[in-house]
């Protein structure tokens, strides 16, 4: 459950219990999917309760606002104070937080006027996570990024995200692939991805995906540890019965891909690049620098 009878949410301006905070029913948001998310986590490290790039998140949700012509008026270092007091009302540490940016009742399909802002907050340790997935190349496409703004984190895009990830599961699989319109790898159905072929990582290039912190925080852990990383356009062939591969995302963190389209990863996951990244991600995440991890790698 996300929350009980004590839970506190911010919403609209105050700390509410979240039995109590109550929306209209008369709105875009919730009729056509015109609202604005971000998915965002805190650990329990050495220096206390820390959210992982808040900086990172808020801004991408103030961009993703701005990107819908969603009016939405929050500074980055409001929200962030907002969040670790949320956190704190909560008694959470280890925790997935949810900002949603909805509009004010209007049902028409003009720009939103007005919009509330919801933060919420709950208990999260990754122990399910782990393990690898079965995953198969998904067949829906990534919405046309001629069709949405692609890069914006809204909550309509992700009625694709549900119909590839039901058709995943339906089939037996953990996870989707996607691929964009001309047919390349683009994304999980909440996730961005990786593969390893040669001593070399690779990764969608930007374009059809949504720009992920975590990958753009494993591309930063690559040159720090000085593997070699590419970004660009690649077909599901070049990937499948690849040395390695992961999907990475806030949630998710960096979790290893088994087979693609029932071909397996041909490396020993233990001795790939792919899981020297998976143990950095989580020693970053936790407030460990990597001068420490490199020097375990050692
Ligand atoms: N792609 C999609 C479609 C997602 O929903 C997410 C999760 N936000 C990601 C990629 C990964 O993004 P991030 O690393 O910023 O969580």
């Amino acid at each position: 459950m996300y929350y009980n009878s004590d839970t506190i949410i911010y919403y609209n301006g105050e700390f509410v219990k979240a039995t109590e905070a109550t929306t209209n029913l008369y709105g875009q948001s919730l009729h056509y999917g015109y609202a604005v998310f971000e998915g965002i986590k805190s650990y329990k490290t050495d220096n206390g309760t820390r959210i992982f790039k808040a900086q990172e998140h808020y801004d991408r949700l103030r961009r993703s606002a701005e990107m819908m012509y969603i009016p939405f008026e929050y500074t980055t270092e409001e929200l962030t104070a907002l969040t670790y007091q949320l956190l704190e009302r909560n008694g959470l540490s280890d925790a997935y937080i949810r900002p949603l940016v909805f509009c004010s009742p209007n049902m028409s399909l003009s720009r939103g006027k007005e919009s509330y802002l919801a933060i919420e907050a709950w208990g999260w340790s990754n122990g399910y996570l782990s393990g690898k997935q079965r995953v198969m190349t998904s067949s829906f496409e990534r919405p046309n990024p001629k069709a949405f703004r692609i890069e914006a984190k809204a909550s309509g895009h992700y009625v694709n995200s549900i119909l590839a990830c039901e058709e995943a599961r339906h089939k037996g699989y953990d996870e989707a692939l996607l691929l964009d319109a001309k047919g390349y790898v683009a994304e999980s159905s909440g996730a961005n991805v990786f593969f390893e072929k040669d001593g070399t990582l690779y990764t969608p290039s930007l374009g059809s995906i949504l720009p992920g912190i975590t990958r753009a925080t494993v591309i930063e852990m690559c040159k720090e540890l000085d593997i070699p990383v590419v970004e660009k356009f690649f077909t599901p062939d070049e990937m499948r019965g690849a040395d390695a591969a992961f999907f990475c995302g806030t949630a998710a963190e960096v979790i290893a891909l088994e087979s693609l389209d029932d071909i397996p990863f041909t490396k020993d996951w233990d001795s790939s690049l792919c899981a020297i990244i998976q143990k950095g991600y989580s020693n970053l995440v936790v407030g460990k620098n990597l001068e420490e991890f490199k020097l375990q790698l050692r």
